[in-house]
């Protein structure tokens, strides 16, 4: 007998239960506990969900028991019955993941409404009006989510009565309409269902719930998760809340409100409400709501007692809350209260603030933030030179600027965007099914809907910029044009945003970096002070490193060399280099190369002079360099078929004959890295050469220079590096000899195929420092190709599950990064002090990050504009 708890009531739980009442009947049940007024509740457990999809979707045997009860006893508490003739009581059926998931789960409102309780309920609310507008929605809502009844089955239906009516608005029509409506509804669901079609309440219950456990699985839900990293495995609980209605009337209003501002972190009031509606129509964009400061002259007292609990609330949970209310016939109830999600720049202001107000610490303070986030931080504006006038005005729902060619839909957007198109969805509003399409646009742009709607949140959540409730502006998504005014733009023209400041402008207009802003450098300065991981950034240019430095990097952790080969104006230099036939010759290109790397290298040491900068040698294959084997086959074909025995053919046909002999069929797994430089020792000893050359004339002109560290790529087998070590060596020694002194430099390896990490107590005796390439160590450990997994079976077994995440993103700690904890322990087994750190992408996420962090590396690296990110990522491991 299975003798789990799937039901607790309202006054069973609290905020520690989040896991198995998810956020939403935590949250309720916290506030209740806090005296905060809420609906009457009880919550079905996530694991009721977990269990039900674990097998097959049946349920677990005692959950319909369960929730019998469970209703019975809230039919106790409330003194009311689900669909009495007396005191009916109504429900909500919502669901409440641990993680918010806003929007993208299914929810029923009116549960109980009946054609027994109906008339009940109009008694009760004295608006008989009001009960059968309950009635027909909740026929409809139920209809559709419950029964998957097709939405424009109900919309027609009612479309025919309004206009047989001749009436054109909802609200127009009356009590009789309405109830007429209702026979009308329960007919075509009934026809929809072949018959099927349930009017028990309690039957209506148990579907409700089965519904919101299937929308787990929703297409739309499953697309958030992925975004946002929330694993597939939990499961969402869900509630059933005594109903309470912000739409009885004139002294019924419904709301959202943020206890600051969300967009800025301002501590100022934020919000929306509307009289006489029910929630769902603020959320959905419906009917555009007022401000809630409003609310103080319409509904006083509520308005009173939302602002006390406003701050009781924000000073419980510390943090900044987003929360739900309703005012039936004047009384307050909170429906739900959750953090808030906000942009970054809010994020750092209200931690900021809050550590300011003595409401938290500044570890605590770190922990709020989102490292990840902090990418918007670093998204671009438009630059304010540009004169321009906006083509139209909405509400700035999203900070940041976007620039892109307009698309009316969102597999359209999904589509584009996809393959790295700037797109902006436009969209009269958008809903939950938009999530494919707001993903990967640029930016959103909407007719309707206000700071609170669906676009507005989840476009703030993702740091993208968003323009909400444009005025003026008409949508017509059949023949794709946005019409303003006389102006009609088509799909493909080009228009920017400012989700800060909600304009939107005809034309592309140029962006500038984004602005670091002083909380943000009070704020990561705490981080500084915690972390233990040093963070520095892949960078191989002048510009990148003196970037990365103003971010904060804390020297070079990746030079690449073979991007500053693959210049234009060094390629023939380099070819000459690749096509030599002897030793001499190519002794001679590499003398014309030495400079022009000599070069590249005193712009980033100068960029990063007092810090250490990691140069490693040349890696890819040298084919990577001499022109594509099947289009230099065509040429050869094209000037032979041209005839004449020219100059040209002769050169065309040479260089054919060596991409042919460098050509691989696996060159991820050929002569690239250090086994190159095995067969032209002539090359690490020309980088060899540059580096120090570079790094001697940087003390010279600047009196200070980096700290040298030269880095041999692929290592696998310890000869290998021993005499890479070897070549560089000599070098270096030969350079300080000519120059007549010398300066302190290292010369390490990276660790990125499994049997460097696993001999790397051997690797270590000739290595002063490992990097690892988690790069290259992920696609050799799992065996999957970096450059063509992501477009192939990857993406599948991510979405599949049979992967969590793409390993290449966030590192495969079970498989890959036990290498890594491998490396690093044998490699300190035979230099304990050896220094270890990481420069494959991973070094910018932030679970990676976290997980280096405990593997105890001493440094990450990552692209610059992941140097904030990594910092606070860094700062948050350790707490
Ligand atoms: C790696 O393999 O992780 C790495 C940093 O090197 P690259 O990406 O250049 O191969
Ligand atoms: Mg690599």
């Amino acid at each position: 007998m299975n003798d789990v708890r799937y039901i607790y009531d309202l006054s069973e739980g609290d905020a520690s239960m989040k896991p198995l009442l998810g956020g939403k009947g935590a949250g309720v049940a916290e506030m209740n506990k806090v005296g905060v007024p809420v609906p009457d509740a009880f919550t079905v457990t996530t694991k009721a969900c977990v269990e039900t999809m674990n097998n097959g979707g049946t349920w677990p045997e005692t959950l319909a028991e369960q929730i019998a009860q469970g209703l019975a006893r809230l039919e106790e508490r409330t003194g009311r019955t689900l669909g009495g003739t007396t005191k009916p009581l109504l429900v909500s059926v919502r669901s409440g993941a641990v993680f918010s998931m806003p929007g993208m789960m299914d929810t029923i409102l009116n549960l109980g409404i009946s054609d027994e309780s109906v008339v009940a309920v109009a008694e009760e609310s004295g608006n008989e009006r009001f009960a059968w507008d309950c009635y027909r929605r909740f026929i409809q809502m139920y209809g559709e989510v419950v029964e998957g009844v097709p939405s424009h089955v109900y919309e027609d239906a009612l479309s025919a009565l309004k206009s047989s009516r001749g009436v054109e608005n909802d609200t127009d029509l009356t009590a009789e309409d309405l109830k007429e409506l209702v026979a009308t509804f329960k007919e075509i669901s009934n026809e929809q269902l072949g018959g099927e079609w349930t009017s028990d309440p309690r039957e209506q219950l148990n579907r409700a719930v089965n519904a919101v456990f299937k929308s787990w699985q929703n297409p739309r839900a499953e697309v958030y998760r992925r975004a946002n990293n929330i694993s597939a495995s939990l499961g969402t609980a869900v509630n059933i809340m005594q109903m309470v209605f912000g739409n009885r009337g004139d002294t019924s209003a419904t709301g959202v409100c943020f206890t600051r501002n969300p967009s800025t972190g301002e501590k100022a009031l934020y919000g929306e409400f509307l009289v006489n509606a029910q929630g769902e129509d603020v959320v959905a964009g419906i009917r555009t709501p007022r401000p809630l400061a409003e609310m103080r002259e319409v509904l006083p007292e509520a308005y009173d007692q939302l602002i006390d609990t406003m701050h009781r609330m924000e000073n419980h949970y510390k943090d900044m809350q987003d929360m739900e209310f309703t005012v039936e016939d004047g009384k307050l109830f909170l429906l739900q209260t959750r953090n808030g999600k906000r942009t970054a720049a809010a994020a750092l202001k209200v931690a900021s603030d809050l550590v300011d107000e003595g409401i938290i610490t500044k570890d605590e303070a770190l922990l709020r933030i989102e490292p990840g986030q902090l990418d918007q931080l670093l998204h671009p504006a438009i630059d304010p030179s540009h004169g321009r006038q906006p083509v139209a005005l909405g509400l700035p729902a999203s900070p940041g600027a976007a620039v892109g060619e307009i698309v009316f839909d969102a597999d359209t957007a999904a589509e584009r965007g996809g393959r790295g198109e700037p797109v902006i969805l436009v969209r009269f509003e958008t809903t939950p099914d938009d999530i494919h399409g707001v993903i990967v646009a640029q930016g959103i742009l909407t007719a309707h809907g206000g700071m609170t709607s669906h676009a507005a949140v989840v476009a703030r959540g993702m740091g993208k910029p968003c323009v909400a409730g444009a005025q003026g502006i008409r949508i017509d998504p059949v023949a794709k044009t946005l019409t303003i005014g006389a102006t009609v733009f088509h799909e493909g023209d080009t228009m920017t945003l400012d989700g800060s400041v909600g304009k939107v402008y005809g034309e592309a207009l140029a962006l500038i970096p984004p602005q670091i802003n002083e909380d943000f450098q009070r704020v990561v300065q705490w981080a500084d002070e915690v972390r233990r991981l040093g963070v520095r950034a892949n960078a191989d240019n002048f510009e990148d490193a003196t970037k990365a430095r103003e971010l904060g990097a804390e020297g070079i952790g990746l030079c690449r060399t073979e991007h500053m080969f693959m210049a234009q104006d060094r390629l023939p230099a380099v070819r000459k280099m690749i096509l030599a036939d002897t030793p001499e010759q190519r002794a001679a290109a590499l003398a014309e190369i030495l400079p022009m790397q000599q070069t590249d290298f005193e712009g980033i040491f100068t960029a990063m002079k007092g810090l250490p900068v990691t140069v490693r040698l040349l890696d890819p294959p040298l084919h990577e360099f001499l022109p594509n084997l099947v289009e230099q086959s065509l040429l050869v074909q094209r000037l032979e078929l041209e005839g004449g025995d020219t100059a040209e053919l002769a050169q065309a046909r040479q260089t054919l004959s060596q991409v042919k002999k460098l050509h691989e069929l696996n060159p991820m797994l050929g002569t690239r890295g250090c086994r190159l430089a095995m067969l032209y020792p002539e090359i690490p000893e020309m980088q060899a050469r540059a580096i120090i050359r570079a790094a001697l004339a940087v003390l010279d002109r600047e009196g200070e220079t980096v700290g040298v560290e030269i880095m041999i790529p692929l290592v696998a087998l310890t000869k290998e590096l021993e005499t890479q070590r070897a070549i560089v060596v000599a070098a270096v020694e030969e350079e300080f000899a000519a120059a007549g002194r010398s300066l302190d430099y290292t010369v390490g390896t990276m660790i990125e195929l499994p049997r460097a990490a696993l001999i790397a107590d051997k690797i270590a005796e000739h290595a002063d420092f490992f990097s690892f390439g988690t790069n290259d160590l992920t696609q050799t450990t799992i065996g999957i190709s970096r450059d063509d997994a992501e477009n192939g079976f990857l993406t599948n077994y991510v979405m599949e599950h049979v992967l969590e995440r793409n390993p290449f993103e966030s590192i495969d700690v079970e498989g890959v990064g036990q290498l890594v904890t491998e490396g690093v322990t044998k490699g300190r087994s035979t230099k304990p002090k050896l220094k270890t750190g990481v420069c494959g992408e991973h070094g910018g996420d932030p679970d990676s990050v976290e997980f280096f962090n405990s593997a105890g590396l001493d440094y990450v690296s990552c692209s610059p504009f992941r140097v904030p990110i990594a910092r606070f990522a860094a700062a948050k491991a350790v707490l």
